[in-house]
């Protein structure tokens, strides 16, 4: 029988649309798809605990998916160059075929295996390939804006591919259960609300887009509105690649007018922050202009930010748009993306909180936790990247509230709130408080006047 190949899935967990499983079963011989649980390889970059939660429930989808080619997901845990290389010695298998990742640590790994095993890697994850769009010089583009548009002149790059037929081998090698790999919280179960928010996998990720479809017109203006569902809840669909972005992208093409449009730039920030760690691939951890870690408060001069630091991941700042972004992300897996740039400007700013804290919280607290697309975003609010907000603009996260008519948002996840008027509800503090409710842990003005001096005091001393 003609020798095996093997399919790597990582985040590109789908049938459909997926090159590499399409290029495998394009030849004659079985297919075995497998899945690595791999702890060692990203290092401190180990996969958060609500990344967990999603991904037990899409590779058990997975799996079932596959059950109904008679194939199945073998599982393996370890380091994922070493496992699949000896899978391929296990089973005989002749090649490997993998969609190509970005984070620095599956570079170096498809790079190891390559070096071991025929590793054949294929486009899939991204509207265009990272590294693709270039200036006239040739050069990778840093900033979003002309990134985005010499990307939407190359756009579409390739057509969706259908879901192909498997053949299987005669026996099926080893593999250990989901459940041996305790991916979802026990002791104590902190994701009872992330299963009445999502349904996992690629048949719900395609449900999803197509209600988004039917309000994709009014995208431009409801995205901003945390009180109204007007985006479309995709991203940990994307991030796991349950749903190619290129799948998404087609579905709407005929789909004229502002709203789609929007959306599609959208898309687009998702490559954009690819290209960003291509280029910089410690971004999430490293500032990127001339910042000095002097900016921040720092426990190692004195400064007691423990406290401050948990009352914003408990979301009990008395900011209410702010900690309702926080509750909502604690038992969602999730926040709005208007309210995520008030949250983590809120501790960068407002609290002066160095931005790699929040990035982490961010990293084992989102279902949609990205390497890039949350570095790149946190060095943009903070006014550390290499495309972003200058520090010293300062949001003002009550007014942005009553601005974006945040009251519906804010009586849905901080109940202690849901009985003031829509007048009250932004700024409690101003009268209104209710006694379970906290004070705000500094007011606005004093906030943004300390971290002006702050930035002020930094820049005089470099
Ligand atoms: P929609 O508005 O429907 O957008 C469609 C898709 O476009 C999203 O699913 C996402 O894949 C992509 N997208 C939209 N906005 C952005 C953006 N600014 N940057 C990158 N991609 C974008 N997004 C993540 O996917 N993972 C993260 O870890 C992440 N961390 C963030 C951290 C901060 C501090 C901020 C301000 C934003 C972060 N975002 C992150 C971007 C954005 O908030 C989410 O992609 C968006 O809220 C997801 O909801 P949606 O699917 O309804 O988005």
């Amino acid at each position: 029988m003609t020798a095996p190949r093997i399919v790597w899935f990582r985040r590109d967990l789908r049938l459909s649309d997926q090159p590499a499983l399409c290029a495998a079963a394009a030849q004659s011989g079985p297919v075995i798809p497998v899945y690595v649980l791999d702890d060692e390889t990203p290092g401190d970059r180990r996969m958060g605990g609500a990344s967990r939660w999603w991904l037990h429930h899409s590779l058990d989808s997975l799996n079932r998916s596959l059950g109904r080619h008679r194939s199945r997901l073998v599982l393996r845990r370890g380091d994922a160059a070493k496992e699949i290389a000896k899978l391929m010695r296990e089973t005989g298998a002749c090649e490997v075929h993998a969609i190509r990742h970005y984070e620095p640590w599956w570079r170096k790994a498809q790079g190891r295996l390559a070096k071991e095993v025929e590793l054949i890697l294929h486009d899939g994850n991204y509207l265009l390939p990272p590294g693709t769009v270039t200036t006239g010089s040739g050069d990778p583009y840093k900033i979003y804006t002309p990134f985005a548009k010499s990307a939407r002149q190359c756009l579409p790059a390739r057509h969706v591919l259908d879901e192909p037929s498997l053949t299987n081998p005669d026996e099926w090698p080893h593999s250990d259960t989901l459940e041996d790999w305790g991916l979802l919280p026990t002791k104590p179960d902190w994701a009872g609300g992330f299963g009445k928010a999502w349904d996992v996998g690629e048949t719900a990720a395609h449900e999803r887009l197509d209600d988004f479809a039917d309000v994709v017109a009014e995208y431009d203006s409801d995205r901003n509105m945390p009180s109204v569902d007007g985006s479309s809840r995709l991203s940990p669909h994307l991030h796991f690649g349950e749903i190619s972005v290129t799948q998404v992208s087609d579905r709407l093409a005929r789909h004229t007018g502002q709203g789609a449009d929007t959306f599609r730039g959208e898309l687009l920030w998702r490559d954009y922050a690819q290209n960003v760690i291509c280029q910089f691939p410690d971004y999430p951890s490293k500032s990127y202009r001339d910042y000095d870690d002097t900016l921040w408060r720092n426990p190692d001069r004195g400064h007691l930010i423990a406290e401050d630091l948990r009352a914003w991941q408990q979301g009990r700042t008395g900011y209410p748009i702010v900690d309702a972004g926080m509750r909502q992300l604690w038992a969602t897996g999730w926040m709005h993306n208007r309210v995520r740039m008030m949250a983590a400007s809120f501790l960068v700013k407002h609290l002066l909180i160095d931005w790699r804290h929040g990035e982490r919280w961010f990293w084992d607290t989102l279902v949609d936790a990205d390497y890039g697309s949350n570095g790149v975003n946190w060095q943009w609010v903070s006014g550390t990247g290499v495309d972003s907000n200058m520090f010293p603009r300062i949001m003002a996260p009550l007014s942005q509230s009553e601005k974006f008519d945040a009251g519906d948002y804010i009586r849905e996840w901080v109940p202690e709130l849901a009985e003031l008027s829509d007048a009250q509800i932004h700024d409690p503090d101003d009268g209104h408080r209710p006694p379970q409710y906290p004070h705000r842990l500094i007011g606005h003005k004093e906030a943004r006047e300390r971290a002006l001096a702050a930035y002020r005091e930094m820049k005089a001393a470099q």
